[in-house]
């Protein structure tokens, strides 16, 4: 068996972001645009998107779970070498993954309304460009991911889900995210209250 740099050459694919094992669809091969979900689980979170779109645009979860796919996904340096992404968008790709969990910590600890937490989440993010603060790149976690966009998506598929079942489905995969990132709570809580 031949290993290349996405791991042994198999008809599965493990995605470097949240670990999901699939069996590769030789159809798709376009990885997302930062190279931190493999094509096959970029695929789920798309159809998941669109989902929310066509089903419930009306319900303000989108960025919500953006947030919480983009946390799962953390950069992979030796994955986005191979794809040939450069440096500066590695660099952003780093530098947004603590605004991501600002995001889910105002939205899951703090319990704040969505309105309430574009906005501080907009304050922050505004005195960390004008401060020009650099943040180190988060480690994978050491937490158990509960929920991750496979197991939305099942959920999603084989059920027809109302509009308060959606809801508590999206809340939860916010919620475990933020908890399994238990290992940066204090850093995000740090942000939030120097830069506030
Ligand atoms: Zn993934």
């Amino acid at each position: 068996m031949s290993h290349g740099v996405f791991g042994p050459v198999t008809n599965h694919r493990t995605c470097p972001g949240c670990q999901s094992s699939f069996t590769k669809d030789v159809k798709n091969n376009t990885w997302d645009s930062m190279g931190v979900a493999s094509p096959e689980c970029y695929e789920v979170f798309l159809k998941i998107i669109s989902y929310n779109d066509v089903r419930f645009s009306f319900l303000p979860l989108k960025k919500l779970i953006i947030s919480a796919y983009a946390v799962q996904h953390l950069s992979c340096l030796e994955v986005q070498i191979a794809l040939g992404i450069d440096r500066d968008a590695r660099a952003s790709s780093v530098q947004d993954i603590p605004l991501h969990l600002l995001r889910l910590f105002l939205t899951v600890e703090k319990g704040f309304s969505t309105e309430k937490v574009e906005k501080e989440f907009d304050d922050v993010r505004q005195k960390i460009l004008e401060k020009r603060i650099i943040f180190l790149e988060p480690k994978r976690t050491k937490g158990l991911i509960e929920l991750r966009a496979t197991d939305v998506w099942d959920s999603i598929n084989y059920a027809k889900l109302t509009q308060e079942e959606y809801v508590d489905l999206m809340r939860r995969f916010a919620e475990t995210t933020w908890d399994a990132w238990f290992e940066y709570h204090d850093f995000v809580r740090n942000i939030y209250k120097t830069h506030r």
